[in-house]
């Protein structure tokens, strides 16, 4: 859905801003740039609008079944829009559009139980979940759908009303997911705003709000916790990792090499729960290099229209220039480039796969959060050593051990501190499974019934039992 006339250059109309293609660099339409004096109108209408959502379960559960078929009957458009303004291939594209239906059809029968409160008083106590009121759901670019029904599947179902505000990097598909998912429910249930900063963070300050909602990076998630405070509203914060895979002894490298590049590079390795630093015994160390290397060399990179496209683009140019700079640190360092390296020769904001050896282990391409197609590859000695450096970083999102002996690959996944772990794969999650990340990366839990019971809060009812 275009959002308005084609913007030509630099023409973009006033109270717009200019979306841009990440596979040429250019402006290709244009976004409603809201300001945030708009903001008490949208939360006036989304508490009015709570009221009758609240109300009818059932009908909430019709309204979001419908609601998934729509996104699927819209799926082909969908996805070409993201991937035009996001980058990632059009495979991955129809993937995240699918994952978004199935995450509104799993959550559209919620199960919310009344539960019973026993004890020896001759009183009947009964818990009964509640509805928090408007919930302002702030989302990033790396996976714009699939994160923002993450946030308006469970608290829609919970009974709450949704202001949904997306990157200004992919505002447009989540533009047209909001006119699809609204046309199925009552108005004002959900409302999508576009804008630059200080937009989101006037959001998350906002006292009509009653549940922030956030994924980002650390630092960003800092600031909505400060700016939440203002009204006390509840907090859920997702935020960036750094995921390490742990490879053992008896790894089978050229078994696992494809997978375990698949769990770096997807999305141009632009996924908070991406493996962002593999450790290999340093007996290994050098197969494990070449087998990556050989797969980032022969990955082919290209806009993600092309079908023949297993990378694209990076999404924007700062999250280029970030890359770049930690490659470029790390290479002045003393790192190799098994591979890659540097940025294509190109249009757009692509840059070469990247598998670095001989990184210096205090190098930010280690011990912070990349987020792009750029891998180093770390030797070790010692088991304990390599747990230890695992999770030497603040992050704790996920985490992965690879070895053929899946018992000793489970306990030393065990020690790792993380919210989610993996034996011989990485970053696949189940809609029904809680998602939280330790330390940095994040504060409450999303996912399954535990994000669903985040959107509810508890209201208790004692009454004399019958008779006394
Ligand atoms: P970001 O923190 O820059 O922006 C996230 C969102 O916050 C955007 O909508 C942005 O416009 C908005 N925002 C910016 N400043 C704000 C402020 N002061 N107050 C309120 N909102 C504000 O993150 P990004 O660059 O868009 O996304 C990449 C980051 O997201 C990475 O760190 C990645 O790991 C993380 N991420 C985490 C998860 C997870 O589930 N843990 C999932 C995907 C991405």
């Amino acid at each position: 859905m275009a959002t308005g006339p084609r913007c030509h250059g630099s023409g973009t109309r006033s109270g717009y801003f200019a979306v841009v293609d990440p596979a040429t660099g250019e402006p290709f339409d244009e976004a409603p740039d809201r300001q945030a004096a708009e903001l008490d109108d949208v939360v006036d209408r989304a508490h009015t609008a709570w009221r009758g959502w609240r109300a009818d379960p059932a009908a909430r559960t019709t309204a979001l079944l419908a609601a998934a078929d729509a996104v699927e009957a819209a799926g082909s458009d969908l996805a070409t829009l993201l991937t035009r303004e996001q980058g990632k291939p059009l495979t991955e594209s129809h993937a995240e559009v699918a994952r978004t239906a199935a995450r509104l059809r799993h959550f559209a029968e919620p199960g919310i139980e009344t539960q019973p409160i026993t004890d020896d008083r001759p009183v009947r106590g009964e818990l009964r979940w509640r509805p928090l009121g408007p919930v302002a759901a702030i989302v990033p670019w790396n996976f714009p759908l699939q994160l923002a029904s993450a946030k308006f599947a469970p608290a829609l179902a919970a009974g709450n009303t949704v202001v949904l505000k997306p990157s200004p990097y992919t505002p447009l598909t989540t533009r047209l997911l909001g006119s699809v998912v609204s046309a199925a429910l009552p108005e004002d249930v959900l409302t999508v705003v576009t804008g630059r900063e200080p937009l989101g963070a006037r959001l998350a300050a906002h006292p009509g709000i009653r549940h922030v909602t956030f994924t980002g990076s650390v630092p960003t998630g800092r600031s909505v916790a400060r700016q939440a405070a203002a009204s006390l509203a509840r907090v859920t914060l997702e935020l960036g990792g750094n995921d390490a895979a742990l490879l053992l002894e008896d790894v089978d490298v050229e078994k696992i090499a494809d997978r375990l590049f698949w769990a770096a590079f997807r999305n141009c390795g632009q996924v908070c729960m991406a493996v962002k630093r593999v450790y290999a015994p340093a007996r290994i160390h050098s197969r494990v290099v070449e087998a990556l290397a050989h797969r980032a060399e022969t990955a082919v990179v290209g806009p993600g229209l092309d079908p023949a496209s297993q990378l694209g683009p990076l999404n924007n140019a700062p999250q280029l220039a970030r890359v770049e700079s930690y490659t470029a640190r790390a290479l002045a360092g003393g790192a190799r480039a098994a591979a890659g390296g540097h940025r294509l020769d190109r249009p757009g904001y692509f840059f070469a796969p990247t598998i670095l050896a001989d990184v210096p282990a205090d190098s930010p391409v280690v011990t912070e959060e990349q987020f792009g197609p750029v891998l180093p590859v770390l030797p070790y000695e010692s088991l304990d050593e390599a747990v230890e450096a695992a999770n030497g970083t603040r992050f704790g999102l996920g985490g992965s051990v690879w070895g053929t002996d899946l018992d000793r690959a489970e306990a030393v996944a065990e020690r790792l501190e993380c919210g989610t772990a993996w034996i011989n794969h990485h970053a696949e999650l189940s809609l029904a499974q809680p998602f939280a990340g330790v330390k940095d990366s994040g504060v409450g839990v999303a996912g399954g019934p535990w994000g669903l019971y985040g959107n509810l809060r508890p209201f208790v009812v004692h009454r004399p039992q019958e008779g006394s």
